[in-house]
């Protein structure tokens, strides 16, 4: 028996392979990438934990990787330690740094895929611009309050965060429920499965929105700036 038995029906065989080959980075281990680190783990794919912070108490209603015994200590390495006493056939290494202009070459370099689990715009543009110089593909993800927002990005292929939001000033930390990150991330963790797995994802070129406190699901075609700093260079074969 494969702990995989009951997914492989639906990915198939092959798939079940793509997934064990693939490396993804999570960037940020709170309430979105706790849930994305277990799914994913779950599901068999090897990961790359990144996040800087410690655990805080006021972290746990949402952040389900970690426990009280585990407040003070790094996120990453929790999470690292976490996911490998679920699952020891894959591969799970915890880097316990935020993500910066200074580190991002090293800490994304060779993953198939990124998914953002960050809070903040500053981080979300940098993973922007290496995805789209490396041709990376990757899953934005947003929480506020009761809402999230979801778009699934492909360089060259689907318009870049910064065609769909230029400039988004941060506004630092805001209120939320467990789970609202909790219903972004299954639905990114679901998104990176299918395209790793070899299937189309859904959300190409598509913002998912939606609120939990009316359960309104909105879905708008995002649309590509052709004067965009980041990605235009892709689509016209300029600089
Ligand atoms: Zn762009």
């Amino acid at each position: 028996m494969s702990r995989y038995d009951r997914q492989i029906p639906l990915i198939g065989e092959d798939g079940q392979r793509k997934l064990s080959n693939s490396l993804v980075a999570i960037v940020g281990l709170g309430g979105i990438g706790s849930p994305l680190a277990l799914y994913l783990g779950g599901a068999g794919v090897n990961l790359r934990l990144i996040d800087g912070d410690l655990v805080s108490l006021n972290n746990l209603h949402r952040q389900i990787l970690y426990g009280e015994d585990d407040v003070g200590l790094p996120k990453a390495l929790v999470a690292e330690r976490e996911i490998k006493r679920r699952n020891r056939e894959i591969e799970v290494e915890g880097i316990p740094e935020p993500l910066t202009k200074g580190n991002v070459g090293d800490v994304l370099s060779g993953v198939d895929l990124i998914l953002d689990a960050t809070d903040n715009f500053a981080t979300r543009y940098l993973i922007n611009e290496y995805s789209v110089s490396h041709r990376i593909p990757f899953i934005y993800s947003a929480i506020s309050g009761f809402y999230f927002a979801i778009t699934f990005i492909v360089p060259g292929e689907t318009p870049c965060l910064r065609c769909i939001f230029p400039n988004v000033q941060d506004r630092g930390p805001v209120p939320v429920l467990g789970m609202t990150p909790a219903q972004v991330a299954s639905i990114a963790a679901v998104e990176a499965v299918k395209y790793l797995a070899g299937m189309e994802p859904s959300l190409k070129g598509k913002l998912l929105m939606g609120d939990l406190r009316t359960m309104e699901y909105t879905e708008v075609k995002v649309e590509r700036d052709p004067k965009c700093p980041v990605c235009s260079r892709l689509f016209t074969g300029g600089p």
